[in-house]
């Protein structure tokens, strides 16, 4: 398969300084993007090319094209952060390569080669290194590569043709304020994915199926979902973006990859974070019984959600139909800090990268 070196066509005209700065005073999460984007082609019996950074622009589409309908489309989320010698290193890009191959091979979609979408994400962020916020906080450049299929026609197959893209957003601070913790409806009826369905792929179509569940938690009065299995309706998933940890003392569970959940980047990283820190950390299997029942005897001692946007969140109240409790008296637990601090500072350059994550630009 070839392998397409990306031609640099930048902006003859990006944002100045004041306008970037400006924006970059209060970025907030994916409402702006930087001056340029990746685009590469995919075409049967031809494989990847035509490989370019071009100015960040609309994109012009067949109202047939197939993507529109059908929903084939995978995408990928993962961050690029200032280190304190001014330089930028993004956070296990490997990871998120090879999840976009196996997202790519559940929706039947041509895989992009490692060192290629690791390339086109560094040609991004190289070109627009002047978005990536400056050292100290916890801000980022979110990076959002995703892959829709281009061909043109309305009959129901796997497309013969693709379009992959780049795009960079400026991030704020998840917490600006200080980390809250956040509260989740435990949703007993609406299930996120089925074995042997494409819970564990990237794609819209898991997001589409999990915002009526989400409309309803805010109606319930909570931000997040946290899903259960589709066949017993009883052992915890994750949530509609995050992964889940439960603490037992010194000891932080997550659940299993069943296949019906996504294989966070964050939840593997912390998996080794604990371990560092001399936790004990397992995947493992937690009901919705038990994890009532245990932090009403006490044994459960924390709950918090993890994922790329929000690195770690603590979970504060949690609501089912039949009860309602709260973790840590709504406050974010010791553990559930710790760790946060510890992979945090790994990503900004603080703390030793003893795993090799980090991959400099
Ligand atoms: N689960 C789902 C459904 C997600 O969308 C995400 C965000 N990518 C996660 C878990 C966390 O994954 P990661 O740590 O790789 O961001």
């Amino acid at each position: 398969m070839t392998t397409p070196t990306i031609e640099l066509k930048p902006s003859a005209s990006p944002l100045s300084d004041a306008e970037r700065e400006a924006i970059l005073a209060s970025p907030g999460f994916g409402r702006h993007f930087t001056d340029h984007m990746v685009t590469i082609k995919w075409t049967e019996g031809r494989g990847w090319h035509d490989g370019q950074l071009v100015p960040y622009a609309p994109l012009s589409l067949d109202p047939a094209t197939m993507v529109l309908h059908y929903a084939q489309e995978i995408f990928e989320g993962l961050k690029a952060y200032r280190q304190p010698d001014g330089s930028v290193a993004s956070f296990r890009p490997d990871m998120n390569a090879k999840r976009f191959q196996a997202s790519a091979r559940r929706l039947g979609m041509p895989e992009l080669p490692v060192e290629t979408f690791i390339e086109a994400c560094d040609v991004l962020v190289q070109q627009d290194a002047s978005w990536v916020p400056a050292h100290g906080g916890e801000e980022s450049l979110y990076l959002r590569p995703f892959m829709i299929a281009t061909e043109v026609g309305l009959g129901v197959k796997p497309a013969n043709e693709y379009l992959f893209l780049v795009i960079a957003s400026p991030a704020g601070a998840y917490f600006p304020g200080g980390v809250k913790p956040v509260s989740i409806w435990l949703s007993e009826d609406r299930v996120r994915a089925v074995p042997g369905g494409m819970g564990d792929a990237k794609t819209g179509g898991n997001y589409a199926a999990s915002l009526l569940a989400q409309a309803e938690a805010a109606e319930k009065g909570c931000a997040q979902v946290a899903y259960l299995d589709a066949v017993e309706h009883k052992w915890v998933e994750e949530l509609g973006g995050m992964n889940l940890y439960f603490v037992y003392g010194n000891k932080i569970i997550t659940p299993a990859l069943t296949g019906s959940l996504l294989a966070g980047v964050t939840r593997d990283s912390l998996l080794s974070v604990a371990r560092d820190l001399g936790y004990e950390s397992e995947e493992g299997r937690v009901s919705i019984d038990q994890w009532q029942a245990d932090t009403e005897n006490g044994t459960l001692t924390e709950v918090f959600a993890c994922g790329t946007a929000a690195v770690i969140t603590p979970v504060g109240t949690v609501k089912r139909s039949s009860a309602e409790w709260q973790h840590s008296g709504g406050e974010p637990g010791e553990v559930t800090l710790k760790l946060r601090e510890a992979l945090l500072d790994i990503q900004r350059g603080i703390g030793e990268d003893k795993h090799g994550w980090m991959h400099p630009l």
